[in-house]
């Protein structure tokens, strides 16, 4: 680097300066590269003043010379001179001095500025720190739930296994069930008075009023007055056993349990009465649809057939997705009349009980409400020209309307009747949707107990279901009018009554779309 510099210098010039006051002569050796600043410093000194005064250079005509690294080359006959026109010593300092406070100044400015920044900076990182921990607590907190629910989830599993749910598991394969698990003698018998006996043919019978025994023994009072004990040869004591048996299969649903099975029975039994179905068809059959009653809903696991289908349950994969529910009911029916001993069809002839299981099966399977449309308008095309009673396909579809007009008849009984069973409806299916929440599957609106209420749940079901088929019903038997029709209407204009009272919010109506299985 030495060498550079040398070179450097060697391309220097010479310039001869003089001062006012000493006439000294002096030399200066400036390389081409320097500043004129620099320059005037080494003027300045070679002047042996401050690099602070103010200086002017002349040639030997009196000309000024710019002080800069391309200013003319002299010689020693025609040196610069050098005039030293404000030799004040202060101003330099006070210059140094103004420049050290402005410096001074700028470095304190800078130095606040940067303590603004630092002291923002570490706000604006503690408050990233502390959302970073609450985020963090936050993504801790919905692991933990997680967890928690893939723990509860694999309870109900575990459950379900340990307990038979068949909302998993088919009940086919547990026999258990299907045996009896008293016998008769715990079985106690019951002496019915007349007026129970006519009551219990009204629909405004109060079904609310009675123990489980009390309901066998009414069930079985139906089949002795009716003649079917002695239609199809039953043996008492097995008509017995197979309601004990029945009842049994029921579970304790809030719903679909065995009060709602004598319900549909006992407004089957009051049709019988009310239409005189004895004019218009044989005890076989009328045995048929009082027996497809008492097992329509066999063995109801509280859960729709929608929740079978979308949770791809036991009975779902069964079944194939068609009618799991009445489907299984019907073949828990069949499971106990397959045991001799709860069979009260064992007396009859093959052909007879071929007819018996093919009646009852058909008419278990339209209970179904996914099939509501289909059912009713083949039933309404039929009355649409004379309907005939002896045609067989007539009657069939007359019967599936029948047990299909039972199954819903709630609120075709009075207030007092009905109205419990309202909230017995929405608690079933809220427990299906909240568990449908927790397992991630759809919803139903009106199964939400966010969106559904009492009046809401059931002006659009009586009005755009109940009505229409039980007026259809009515052209075919005119006293159901009065007797069923009018008690509907009078339920609707109370519901709309309480709506408006409550202030509720637009009903969703019910349509066989979204009330898949019977109630
Ligand atoms: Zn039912």
């Amino acid at each position: 680097m030495e060498n550079c510099r040398l070179t450097s210098w060697a391309d220097a010039y010479d310039t001869k300066t003089s001062t006012q006051q000493a006439i000294i002569e002096e030399n200066i050796v400036f390389s081409k590269h320097s500043s004129s600043r620099d320059i005037h410093d080494l003027v300045a000194q070679a002047a042996g003043c401050s690099k602070y005064c103010a200086l002017t250079m002349k040639d030997t005509n009196g000309a000024h010379v710019s002080m800069s690294p391309t200013m003319p080359c002299n010689t020693p006959s025609t040196p610069y001179k050098v005039h030293i026109t404000q030799p004040t010593s202060n101003q330099g300092d006070s210059e140094v001095l103004t420049q050290l406070m402005s410096h001074v100044a700028d470095q304190f400015s800078k130095a606040f500025k940067v303590e603004e920044m630092r002291s923002e900076i570490s706000t604006r990182l503690s408050a990233l720190e502390r959302k970073l921990e609450i985020e963090g607590l936050k993504a801790v907190e919905i692991e933990k739930c997680k967890k928690d629910i893939s723990e509860i989830k694999d309870q109900i599993w575990t459950a379900q296994k340990k307990f038979v749910d068949f909302n998993r598991m088919s009940s086919l394969s547990d026999e258990r069930k299907i045996c009896l698990k008293r016998d008769i003698p715990a079985y106690p018998k019951y002496t019915l008075s007349d007026e129970t006996i006519d009551y219990l043919k009204q629909p405004t019978f109060d079904i609310w009023h009675w123990e489980p025994n009390e309901m066998l023994s009414l069930l079985e009072h139906m089949y002795h007055e009716l003649d079917l004990v002695k239609e199809f040869n039953m043996n008492p004591i097995t008509l017995k056993r197979w309601l004990l048996c029945v009842q049994e299969n029921y579970r304790n649903n809030p719903f679909h349990n065995f009060r709602h099975c004598f319900c549909v029975t006992q407004m089957m039994y009051g049709m019988v009465h009310l239409c005189k179905l004895w004019e218009y068809m044989t005890s076989e059959e009328i045995g048929i649809l009082l027996t497809a009653s008492v097992c329509h809903d066999l063995d109801h696991p509280g859960y729709n057939n929608t929740y079978q289908i979308n949770a791809r349950t036991e009975l779902a994969i069964r079944y194939n997705d068609i009618s799991p529910l009445e489907n299984h009911h019907c073949a828990v029916a069949f499971q106990i009349l397959s045991n001799p001993e709860t069979n009260i069809f064992s007396n009859v002839d093959k052909d007879t009980f071929k007819r018996v299981r093919a009646g009852i099966t058909q008419l278990i399977l339209a209970t179904d409400m996914a099939r509501h449309s289909e059912i009713i308008d083949s039933f309404k095309s039929k009355l649409a020209g004379k309907f005939d009673f002896k045609n067989k396909e007539q009657l069939d579809t007359l019967k599936m309307v029948l047990i299909k007009c039972c199954d819903i008849s709630n609120e075709v009984r009075p207030m007092e009747v009905s109205e419990p069973w309202v909230d017995c409806l929405l608690e079933e299916y809220f427990n299906q949707s909240d568990r449908e929440k927790m397992e991630g599957l759809p919803v139903a609106p009106f199964m939400d107990r966010d969106k559904v209420t009492k009046p809401t749940a059931q002006i659009g079901f009586i009005k755009f279901v109940l009505i229409p088929m039980f007026e259809t019903v009515s052209k075919l038997f005119p006293k159901i009018d009065a007797t069923m029709v009018e008690p509907l209407r009078t339920a609707r204009d109370r519901y709309e009554g309480m709506k408006e009272q409550t202030a509720a919010p637009p009903p969703q109506p019910k349509t066989e779309n979204t009330k898949k299985d019977g109630e």
